[in-house]
């Protein structure tokens, strides 16, 4: 048996997320192998993940560079033909998205996003995923048919116990390429974490009232060293960009603090964010529902508020 994980480069190295899982398949190994899956132009940091898998397998051929959906499901689904694997692993994000739907339909497999846990039940795996927008989990046990599952980042510790040795391996496949020219990638200009993988989020929503407040979120944000969120309402009022809208028709995160600030917690905003492992939330009404989530809770108005928090956070953290 082996749980293979298809990592995403960051940087010179890959994801947290991708580490992340990688760390959770051999904790759960036992007797598998473990394989990080890196392709095209992303395989030259593969280097990092000496000690994170048994085997690390860098996929290469003339069409298969920067990400591109075409070209890299094909390769994948070469290689995960061939190889045979039970599992494989994505990290949730846009990547995951894209890639994993394409090669569940080409391999006839099982798909599940947006899953929280991997546990093991004696031989079986058990993959935890929330259904009917959060108010249930369902478990879903991986039998012998392929299964392609995409977990939401922050979901497992990267801690566990290196493999005593990596292979390395590189596949050459060849493969029609892609039907798209990628002419230029920009980055974008920021110098916060990113939102998805980010253990702390600052996200602010209608209740902020003027799209110039959204400076207050950012400044408690530096504060603590993390990443902004906004509800669709901010997004819709054209205040920030769709990139950092949290919830159903945005990101879904689970970081380990989460403040909702003028955030009234509709269901469609709190099934992005609901397993965050802290959540404070600041808002004028005390039956605003977002406080059926929070850990902590602050009524009163974010304008003042959020200065103050900021203030005492700078002095504590300096
Ligand atoms: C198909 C679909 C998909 C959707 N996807 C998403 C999604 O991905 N993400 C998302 O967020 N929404 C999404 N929505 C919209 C969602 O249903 C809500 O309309 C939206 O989340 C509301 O945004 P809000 O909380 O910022 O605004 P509001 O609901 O207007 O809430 C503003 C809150 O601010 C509080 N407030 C006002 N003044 C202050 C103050 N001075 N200080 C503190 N608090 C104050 C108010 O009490 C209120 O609770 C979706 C809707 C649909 C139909």
């Amino acid at each position: 048996m082996s749980i293979f994980v298809i990592c995403e480069a960051q940087g010179n190295g890959y994801r947290s997320s991708s580490l992340e899982l990688l760390s959770q398949a051999r904790r759960l190994s036992a007797g598998a192998s473990v394989v990080a899956v890196v392709l095209g132009d992303e395989a030259t940091s593969a280097s990092v993940l000496q000690g994170a898998a048994h085997r690390v397998m860098a996929v290469e051929g003339a069409k298969v560079g920067p990400y591109s959906a075409d070209a890299w499901t094909e390769a994948l689904a070469g290689l995960l033909l061939n190889e045979t694997p039970r599992l494989v692993l994505f990290g949730e994000g846009t990547r995951a998205r894209d890639l994993l739907p394409r090669l569940a339909a080409r391999l006839g497999a099982a798909a599940f996003t947006n899953a929280l846990a991997l546990e093991l039940d004696g031989p079986s795996l058990v993959l935890t995923r929330p259904a009917y927008g959060g108010k249930a989990y369902v478990a879903i046990r991986c039998g012998d048919r392929l299964c392609l599952a995409a977990f939401r980042p922050n979901s497992f510790d990267a801690g566990a116990a290196p493999v005593a040795e990596t292979a390395f391996e590189t596949v050459q496949v060849s493969v029609a390429g892609s039907r798209v020219d990628l002419v230029e990638q920009r980055p974008r200009e920021s110098t916060r974490v990113d939102l998805v993988e980010a253990q702390r989020v600052v996200a602010g929503g209608r209740g902020l009232k003027v799209p110039e407040n959204l400076r207050l979120l950012e400044d408690l944000a530096d504060a603590l060293g993390g990443a902004v969120g906004v509800s669709r309402a901010v997004v819709d009022a054209g205040w920030a960009d769709h990139a950092i809208q949290v919830g159903k028709s945005g990101k879904t995160i689970s970081p380990s603090l989460y403040f909702a600030v003028g955030v009234s917690g509709a269901v469609h905003h709190t099934m992005g964010m609901d397993t965050a492992k802290v959540v404070v939330a600041i808002n004028t009404d005390p039956k605003a529902p977002i406080f059926q989530y929070a850990d902590y809770g602050i009524v009163g108005d974010a304008l003042q508020v959020l200065p103050a928090l900021t203030a005492a956070i700078t002095r504590v953290v300096g």
